[in-house]
């Protein structure tokens, strides 16, 4: 948690907790909210009550076999906490506030939580934030092994330099 009060980057040990469960076909969501604050927008934009909390101050708590894995909480979510990860496809959904926004298809750095380039990506899937209160997910493909480690994306330039070199 040091880490966290300090930075703002979640510690290692919080982020291992998550375990992708085996054989899950599905995108799962990942919640990385770690401080107790007065906020709750994940829970009602659940459609399947995957998610829960105790009180509105209280962490939120992910039901795995309820989630769908339609990303609603991750573009409902104002902390830009929850992620969605599909492992065996190297797929990542993480919500994007930046502009301009990327089109499907385009090549992008993938960066860690820190900001460090991890490796390069593909945006497969955009979805526009439909109000004020949303943001927009982009859906990137990176190698597999990097599902848990990208977080942010940041565009390329030349794409068309980049297409030759993926
Ligand atoms: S991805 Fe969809 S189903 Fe899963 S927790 Fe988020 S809102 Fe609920
Ligand atoms: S909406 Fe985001 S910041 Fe608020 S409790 Fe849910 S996960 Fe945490």
């Amino acid at each position: 948690m040091q880490q966290l009060l300090k930075t703002g980057v979640p510690d290692k040990e919080l982020i291992q907790k998550f375990v992708f469960p085996e054989g899950r076909k599905r995108p799962l969501a990942v919640i990385e909210c770690f401080q107790e604050i007065p906020c709750d927008p994940c829970v009602g934009a659940c459609p399947t009550n995957a998610i829960t909390m105790e009180n509105i101050s209280a962490l939120p708590v992910l039901d795995p076999e309820k989630c769908i894995g339609c990303a609603r909480c991750v573009s409902a979510c104002p902390g830009l906490a929850i992620f969605m990860v599909l492992p065996s496809k190297g797929l990542v959904w993480m919500p994007h506030e930046f502009t301009p926004i990327p089109k499907r298809g385009d090549a992008v750095l993938a960066l860690d939580r820190e900001g460090n380039v991890v490796c390069q990506g593909k945006v497969r899937a955009v979805m526009n934030a439909k109000n004020k209160r949303a943001t927009t997910v982009v859906c990137v493909e990176v190698p597999p092994e990097f599902v848990m480690d990208v977080r942010a994306i940041w565009p390329i330039e030349d794409q068309e330099f980049v297409k030759q070199e993926l």
